[in-house]
């Protein structure tokens, strides 16, 4: 008999909602971290507002997260607008009519984890080993095992790893992944304006730079600057009268005087995606199996869906009498992960190389591509459904 039926490496979001999830099915879950309780049971603002799919919010409703989230903490999102440069040109994105009140919702990443935490904390299915890394794993017929530092062995039937896109245990797996370093980071701060947003979100392509007004609730909002590398520390440096005078350019003035709020959080941006998302007795989730640009938010959205993926082959292989941890069943899991995730990485990367390239056949390309898209309503159906279709057919919701 096993300690446990599943465990879990890593506590961010990704492993949180896995835990939960496996919880509900009724499976015995250890969850490790190598990070003491506090850093994830009250995390610190990161600077980071999650942009969640109509999808997502059903999945996060279902694991009982979305009901512990406070309704003035959930900002929509019900217009997108891409601007390019300095053309009037605009794609402008709608919500799908009767389907759902918005294109997404903006949740601080910190509430998400602090409710993905308080949630699982109540069920007696999930026991949390703080304080502790993986430091090995190891895998047999039977069983797969988590070595942590403090010496102690870990073991389960199936081991599941959330352990970053920087994933130390897919390495320990022999797993590779196709990392790309994109040579830019991302720069997220908030700013309170004097005039509305209407609830809109605007990505700008401009200066060489990109630039994003994610809207919260009232006169506030969250903007993402990605910039290259090398001159993200002169942001960083810069006045806030400096930086609101830079972002109140980008937008024409559009949002009337706006003034920086808080401090600013840098991110290094790399895109990674696992060659394999299983071995044996063994499953990879969240940004160790898909890290995705932050551009066209789905990060953590694929995170909640490759859990859901996984979570649904189990309690499958469980209502069949099998083995959670069979090749069989990790199979059917990484043939659905992989067709529910590897496109939008792609055509993810392909946008960024296309909107972070300001040389004149690049600047031409995006023109048309806009234009394009605007004027093709099966494009922009596909792109609206993509950010906010409840379920697709990699995952039936129950
Ligand atoms: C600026 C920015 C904006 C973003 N915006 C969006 C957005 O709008 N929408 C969206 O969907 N996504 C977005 N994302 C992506 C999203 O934040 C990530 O996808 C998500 O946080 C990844 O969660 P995770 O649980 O997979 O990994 P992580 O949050 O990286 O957690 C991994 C955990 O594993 C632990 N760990 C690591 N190694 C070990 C070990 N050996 N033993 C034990 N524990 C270990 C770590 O301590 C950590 O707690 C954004 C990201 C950035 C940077």
């Amino acid at each position: 008999m096993l300690d446990h039926d599943v465990v879990v490496a890593g506590a961010g979001p990704a492993g949180l909602s896995a835990a939960l999830a496996l919880a509900k099915l009724g499976l015995r879950t250890a969850i490790v971290e190598r990070q003491p309780i506090e850093s994830f049971a009250e995390p610190k603002v990161d600077g980071r507002d999650i942009a969640l799919t109509g999808r997502s919010r059903q999945i996060l409703t279902d694991l009982g997260v979305w009901q512990w989230f406070d309704a003035a903490d959930i900002s929509p999102i019900t217009t997108a607008r891409v601007v390019d440069g300095e053309r009037p040109g605009i794609l402008q994105f709608d919500p799908p009519p009767a389907r759902q009140d918005a294109l997404g919702y903006l949740v601080s990443n910190h509430l998400i984890r602090r409710g993905l935490y308080q949630v699982a904390a109540a069920r007696p299915e999930i026991s949390f080993l703080a304080g502790q890394k993986v430091t090995d794993v190891r895998s047999d017929a039977a069983t797969a095992a988590a070595l942590l530092d403090s010496g102690e062995l870990v073991r389960g039937g199936l081991l599941v790893a959330a352990d970053s896109r920087f994933s130390e245990i897919r390495e320990m797996m022999g797993i590779k992944a196709d990392m790309t370093p994109f040579g830019k980071t991302m720069l997220v701060f908030h700013m309170t304006h004097e005039r509305p947003h209407q609830q809109t979100a605007y990505e700008c392509f401009n200066y060489g730079h990109t630039l994003a007004l994610l809207p919260l609730n009232g006169l506030r909002s969250s903007i993402v600057m990605t910039v290259p590398t090398r001159q993200a520390q002169s942001f960083i440096d810069m006045s806030d009268e400096a930086l609101a005078a830079v972002v109140m350019a980008r937008f024409r003035h559009r949002f009337g005087q706006m003034a920086v709020e808080g401090k600013r959080f840098a991110y290094p941006l790399t895109g990674v995606y696992a060659r394999e998302f299983v071995g044996r007795r063994f499953a990879l989730i969240g940004d160790a199996a898909v890290g995705m640009h932050p551009v066209t938010a789905h990060g953590f959205n694929f995170g909640l869906l490759g859990q859901a993926i996984l979570v649904d082959v189990i309690r499958q292989t469980l209502e069949e009498g099998g083995d959670i941890g069979s090749d069989q069943a990790l199979a059917q899991f990484a043939t659905r992960h992989r067709r529910a995730t590897r496109p939008l990485y792609l055509a993810t990367n392909a946008l960024v190389r296309l909107y972070t390239n300001d040389s004149p056949p690049a600047r031409l390309a995006r023109t048309a591509l806009l234009a394009a898209a605007n004027h093709f309503a099966p494009a922009k159906r596909l792109i609206v459904s993509r950010l906010g279709e409840p379920g697709d057919d990699a995952l039936p919701i129950a």
